[in-house]
């Protein structure tokens, strides 16, 4: 019997279980991270703000001018056909553009590259899981690896570009804590591997405005805000300022928005989550329900 139980995927125009979805070892996105991604939601059976996910991965494409000659709505099924294939009510759903293999032998020229798109859907990952952000999720900043500049690897594209993540990381747990935030070489707070990062102090929501993923948390925590009448401030974000914040919180598609007790030793309200990423983090699971920016998946009764 065919094992859909990891999820599902598309590739090369055919719907396969995840664990027969491959690509070829000599793939520019394998040997040279010449890749882009999305990742959408899926969550209660539906997407949430798909539209927004295809927009950014259409611009990541362009940026590294990348195209897998596959059109906007026949990718936009091939998601729904994934999900609904894979039955999955709560999905991460991962949708890629790779630079492929050079159609002439040994060329080193990425104009010859077939590129191609592939997605999967598994069941819903969390950036940080919610038993740690329940007992208080304690983020680390990187001593040893800072972001790699924007103007080396645009953020804005999202990428495989990981190392200095992974090396954070491994500080982060070698250190005891949850997760980690990279600054920039000037010492301004940027992201983490799968989430932007907010401050809050006296009734003002601070995120960085450069060097940073535009996730569509990130943008939906700022209409939040607006909805709500709380103040945003997008701009470099001094590292300094973070751990003197009221409150500091991580938003990202795998999860939503994740308030943080801990930054590097300074504790945030007695270890208690902050009363405005408490509202945001429940104003979310809301908006995610509404009609408006959802799509449902048309699952087999
Ligand atoms: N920053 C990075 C590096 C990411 O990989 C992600 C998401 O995976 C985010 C930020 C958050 O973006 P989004 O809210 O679109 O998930």
């Amino acid at each position: 019997m065919t094992d859909w139980t990891e999820g599902a995927a598309w590739v090369g125009g055919e719907i396969v279980p995840l664990v027969d979805a491959k690509i070829h070892v000599t793939d520019w996105g394998l040997t040279r991270s010449d890749i882009t991604y999305d990742v959408a939601p899926v969550r209660e059976g539906g997407f949430f703000r798909l539209d927004d996910y295809l927009d950014r991965f259409e611009a990541s494409m362009a940026a590294l001018r990348l195209d897998p000659g596959v059109t906007r709505a026949e990718m936009k099924s091939a998601l729904h056909a994934i999900v609904a294939r894979s039955g999955l009510r709560e999905s991460y759903v991962s949708m890629t553009c790779a630079r492929g293999r050079p159609l002439v032998a040994g060329s080193r020229d990425p104009r010859d590259c077939a590129n191609h798109f592939y997605a999967w859907a598994v069941p819903f990952i969390h950036v940080v899981k919610p038993e740690v952000i329940a007992r208080g999720a304690r983020l680390w900043v990187a001593k040893n690896v800072r972001r790699i500049p924007e103007d080396s690897v645009n953020p804005r594209a999202k990428n495989y570009h990981w190392g200095d993540f992974t090396a954070g990381i491994f500080e982060a747990n070698d250190a005891g804590y949850d997760n980690v935030v990279l600054l920039d070489h000037a010492g301004n707070v940027t992201e983490g591997p799968g989430f932007n990062v907010f401050a809050v102090k006296n009734g003002r929501v601070i995120t960085s405005d450069h060097g940073v993923l535009h996730g569509i948390t990130r943008r939906t925590v700022l209409e939040m805000c607006a909805e709500v009448g709380l103040n945003v401030e997008t701009r470099p974000l001094p590292v300094d300022e973070l751990l003197e914040a009221d409150e500091v919180f991580l938003s990202s598609t795998g999860g939503g928005v994740m308030p943080v007790v801990e930054v590097a030793g300074r504790i945030f309200g007695n270890g208690a989550h902050g009363p405005e990423a408490s509202r945001l983090a429940a104003l979310y699971r809301e908006w995610i329900r509404r009609p408006e920016w959802r799509e449902e998946v048309a699952y087999a009764a």
